[in-house]
Order: C-alpha cells, then structure tokens, then sequence
C-alpha cells in the first residue's frame, strides 16, 4: 500500500512536529509576483472605478457588462495552466487574487470561486485530455462558466446520501436524474460537473457509489430554477438544476466510475483554500473600516478610537487578520508544493478563518454603533456577506467533526496495534518496547516535540509553548481513544474540542512560521517582506517590531483559545448540556 502523504497537523495529532513542512513559509516566485502584482492593479483600479457594491447587493446580480469586461481581462482563466488558455497561477497566487476579488465584493468572488474554486477543479484533477482541451479553453474566456453540483433537498452535510442517480444502458451511455439545490453560477454555467449514485461492484456486491459526470446545459432533460434569493452575496448566482433522463455520454463522465465523492472532497479542499483566503481579505477589510470610523467618530469630546474598549477590538481583529492572512498562505503554499497531505489543514483554515470574519464584521458592526445596522453605509451589508462562509463548503461543525476524528486515526491505529501486541506480547515486543520508550519520555517530560535549531530567538518562547501544546494535544487524544473507543464518533463535543486544540496549533504555527520569514528576512536587509501573502509589509526595525508585537498577540490568544478547549474536554459537564438538550427536544 502507498504510504499516506506528510500532514503538519495529523502529526501534530502524534506529538509531533514536521518542521521541513513548517519552515520555510512558502512564498510565490519574483517573476509570478510581479505578474500578479501588475493584474491586480488593473483588477483593482477597474472594480473601483466601475463597479457598484451597492448596486449589485440592491439588485441581486453583477451586471452582464462587468462580466464580459473581467473575462477580457482574464480574470476567469488566472488558474488555468497556460497550454489550455489561461495565465497558470499558482494556488497561492489564485488565492490572492481571489481575496481581492472578494474583498471587493463578496458576490463577485463567489461567482469566480464557483468557476475556478470548484467548478473546473474537477476537470484539472481528474480530467482525460480530450475533456481538458474540450472544456478548459472555454471557461478561460468566460464563454463558458462552471458550476459544481453536489448539494440536493435532502443531501447537504450529508453529501453521500445523494439520491441523484445515473445507470448504464446498453450502449454505453448514462441515464441521469436527480435535483440538486443552491448550484453556484447555476443560471448561466456551461459547465456542470454533477454527481450521481452509480451502481458498481464491490466485493462481489452492487453497491451505489458516487461518480462525476460533465452536464451540458443543451442535453435534453436539463433544466434550472430561478435564480435563489439571499441574506447577502446578493451578486453571487445560484439555481436549482434539474435532470429528467438526462442522456450522457460516456466520454462525459469525470474520473472513474464509482471514485466521485473522493474527487469531490479533493475539489473541497481547493475551494475551502480559496474561502479561507477570502475571509482573510475580508478581515483586513474589516479592521481598515473599524479603524477609520474610530478615528473620526467622536463622542465625549473624544474620537472613539481613544477610549480602551475600542482599542482592544482593534487589536483583537488586527491579530486576527495576521493570523488568517498567515494561515491561507501557508496552506496554499501547501497545494503548490504539492508533496504533502493538506486536506485537514484546508479544513482548518476555513473553519478559523471564517470564525475570525464572524467576529470581525461584529465588532466592525459594534463600533460603527447605530451606523452598523442601517442601510445606506456599508456595514450592514458586509456582516450580511460574510455569514455563508461558515456554512457552505462544508459547515464549521462538519469541518471540526472531520479535523477532530480524521487526526486521530492515526493515533487510534496505533493504540488498538497497542492492544494487540499486548494480546501477543512475544510477537508484538518490538512495537511495545517502541510504545514503552515513548511513555517513559512522555512521563519525564521528555518526550515533547521541539523545534530545535536555529529560529529567531525572539519567537523561542512561542515555539516552546506550540511544542508543551503539541505534546498536550497527544496526551488528550489518547486519553479520548482510551476512554471512547469508537464510541468516540457519537461524542461531539469531545471531537469538536479536540479539533479545536488541533486548529489553534495549526493556525498558530503557520503565525509562527510567516513570521520566522518576515525576521529573516530583516535580517537580511531586506526593505520589503518577499512574496509570502497577499499583503507586502515593510521591514523597518519600526514595521518589524510591530509585526513581533502582532505575533506575540496572535500567540496569546491563540495559547488562550487552545487551554480553554483542553481545560473543557477535561471537565465533566457535558451530561448537564446533555440533559438541557433533551429537556428542550421534549
Ligand atoms: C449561497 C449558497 C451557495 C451554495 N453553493 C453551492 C454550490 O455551488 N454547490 C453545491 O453543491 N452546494 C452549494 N451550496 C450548499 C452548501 O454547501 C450547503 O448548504 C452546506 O453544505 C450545508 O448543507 P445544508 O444547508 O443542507 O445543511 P444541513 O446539512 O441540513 O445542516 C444544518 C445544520 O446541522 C448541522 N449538522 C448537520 N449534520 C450534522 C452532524 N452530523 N453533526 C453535527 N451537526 C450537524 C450543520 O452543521 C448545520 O449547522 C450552497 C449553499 C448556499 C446557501
């Protein structure tokens, strides 16, 4: 069997620390710096200049013309590689331009995300090259866009108990129907990849399992809804598609039959980088406007911005924003490298991202007063925005469950490996003396990770507690798995706040790891942060100490959040939330 891929945080699971994956923070190439650099600048000017928020949230949709406007300048093809007509962007800097995008406009990003995100993920990873130079070229120009259509009435979280349904007739072709709900970009894409039960073999049995399959708009059968209407992301479009004996040809189907939910959850991982990415800009967004208004209301005879409870707001979303920034570029940095596991690592960084918007447009909300909350400033409208991105794309609540039971696999596959050699101690003497060793480390307090080597020794005290966390998080999975067992599964709130631990070490390590670069940068002599994300920081001994004081804040609270969740899996008042719950449900 192939060994399973490198992932920092199901090693963090292990008490372990892989640091040739956490150093050195990845950053895009010059060359890919200046290109995007200067698409951006054409990006941004134009959106500034032509394009109304207002407009778009009040009248539920872009308008055609700045469609057709971003498709010449190429916007819909930045992550296509160039043989197939497109710029070829690297995952991060799709990612960057996206966040632009974004934090623009909320509605405009999730029209592109849709596209590229997800939409034609699906060809570039599981595609036949008839299928790539047949639908790529196309969706580079924007004649053509792309949904992805996996969610149905009755199929949201619970993504495989789809019922849309495809068979094989006699001729090779495929029978499809289903309804699936809420499909991006669906009133106008091209490109529909769709996913079906199909009937397969396995173990000698016919099972359902799911298969992707490429729809075309004009196959007969095909039809969408109206246009689906919104809290926020007014712009974005989504339909529901339905499909009556749709006839499919075997050259459409995408991947191999049977193999469509484990595409699909790879194509999740590229959009849950893009929506982190998003957040991030969106964030910085937040703590741009909240600091403006500050300065200039003022009350009591002062600007807002003077009084502490403010200035605490401030410098909460300001971590944050460095954190999220830091987070989306290291996993995206992760996809480019392309040698490492990174599917728990995009979970993480939708799920922290999304939480950190969520308080960000709050607070943003809080302090703009009365003014957050009434129409005609942008407030009101951005906190709206901001609310999908803790649902779609898999919901933060699925997202934990999924960080939290998949981390501690690994673990629960070595402990139950554990129990057998102790079942055949002669036969199993070499894992148990290897498992002796570690208990005996662990209990002298020795066996924590390190990060040893030459950092930056203004971050040694941040790298020793991330280690002395690591080690913490270790302790309490086995202490989970011992007490649970597979029972585990049915304990939500035990996985939910081993999840939680998991994602505050992977979040602060990726703070950590941006930040080693920026120091060495210095260092140095650099006058510029390199091309590590999407904002380029200044290196003065001034800027640098600001972002040392960012980090050690970021650290903090980071340190903060992850001994909460460990003091609450320790506690036994869960019975009590138990018992509420059932008294509620009646
Ligand atoms: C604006 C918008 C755009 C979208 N775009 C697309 C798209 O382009 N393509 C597409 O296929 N889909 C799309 N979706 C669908 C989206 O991905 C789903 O809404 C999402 O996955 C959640 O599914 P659901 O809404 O059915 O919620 P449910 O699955 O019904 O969940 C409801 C609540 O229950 C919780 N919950 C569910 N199961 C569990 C569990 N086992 N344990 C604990 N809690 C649980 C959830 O976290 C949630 O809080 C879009 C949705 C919206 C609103």
């Amino acid at each position: 069997m192939a060994e399973a891929a490198r992932s920092l945080t199901r090693g963090f699971f292990e008490g372990t620390i892989d640091t040739s994956i956490l150093f050195p923070y990845p950053r895009i190439s010059d060359d890919e710096d200046v290109r995007v650099s200067a698409f951006l600048a054409e990006l941004t000017a134009y959106l500034e200049r032509e394009v109304d928020r207002a407009w778009i949230d009040e009248h539920e949709q872009v308008p055609p013309q700045v469609i057709e406007e971003l498709s010449r300048m190429g916007l819909f093809s930045i992550s296509i590689p160039k043989e197939y007509g497109g710029m070829g962007l690297s995952q991060s800097a799709y990612c960057r331009v996206f966040e632009a995008v974004t934090a623009y406009d909320v509605g405009l990003g999730i029209i592109l995300g849709v596209h590229l995100s997800i939409g034609i993920k699906g060809i570039l990873l599981a595609g036949t090259e008839a299928q790539k130079r047949l639908y790529l070229p196309k969706a580079a120009t924007g004649e053509w866009f792309a949904s992805f259509a996996l969610t149905e009435p009755g199929a949201g979280s619970d993504a495989q108990g789809i019922e849309t349904r495809a068979v094989r007739g006699d001729d090779g072709h495929w029978v499809l129907n289903g309804d699936k709900i809420w499909i991006g970009n669906g009133s106008f894409s091209e490109i529909v990849v769709a996913f079906a039960q199909t009937p397969v073999v396995r173990k000698g049995e016919t099972v359902d399992r799911v298969t992707a399959f490429i729809l075309r708009p004009d196959m007969p059968g095909f039809t969408r809804g109206e246009p689906l209407r919104k809290m926020g992301a007014r712009g974005s479009n989504q339909a529901e598609l339905h499909f009556r004996d749709v006839r499919v040809p075997p050259e459409n189907v995408l991947g191999e039959v049977g193999e469509g939910f484990k595409l699909a959850m790879r194509i999740l991982n590229s959009g849950r980088q893009g929506l982190s990415a998003g957040a991030a800009g969106g964030v910085r967004n937040c703590l741009r406007m909240a600091t403006e208004f500050a300065r200039e209301r003022e009350q009591f005879g002062r600007p807002i911005a003077e009084f502490e409870l403010t200035q605490g707001k401030l410098a909460a979303m300001a971590a944050d924003a460095f954190t999220a920034e830091s987070v989306a570029y290291f996993t995206t940095g992760l996809a480019d490298r392309g040698d490492v596991d990174y599917a728990l690592e995009s979970a993480a960084a939708k799920v922290w991202n999304s939480d950190a918007l969520d308080r960000a447009v709050d607070e943003l909300v809080q302090i703009a007063g009365g003014r957050g909350f009434v129409k005609g400033y942008p407030y009101e409208r951005m906190y709206r925005d901001a609310r999908i991105t803790r649902i779609f794309e898999g919901t933060n609540e699925i997202l934990r469950l999924f960080v939290g039971l998949s981390g501690m696999q690994g673990p629960g596959e070595y402990l139950r490996r554990i129990g057998q050699a102790l079942r055949h101690p002669i036969k199993g003497l070499g894992l148990l003396r290897e498992f002796a060793g570690d208990r005996v480390r662990m209990a002298v307090g020795g066996g924590e990770p390190e990060i040893a080597g030459d950092v930056q020794p203004a971050l040694r005290r941040h790298y020793d507690y991330l280690a002395a966390h690591t080690r913490d998080l270790r302790a309490a999975v086995e202490r989970v798995i011992r007490r649970y067992g597979k029972e585990v599964v049915e304990r939500q709130f035990v996985v939910a706040r081993v999840a939680d631990m998991a994602i505050e070490l992977y979040v602060r390590a990726a703070t950590l790891s941006r930040t080693e670069a920026l120091l060495d940068a210095h260092a140095a002599g650099a006058a510029q942060a390199p091309p590590l994300s999407s904002s380029r920081m200044a290196l003065d001994d001034e800027s640098v100490a600001r972002i040392l004081r960012l980090c050690d804040l970021a650290c903090q609270r980071s340190g903060l959040r992850f001994r909460a969740a460990r003091v609450a899996l320790n506690d036994d008042r869960d019975d009590l939330l138990r018992s509420v719950a059932a008294d509620v449900l009646g």
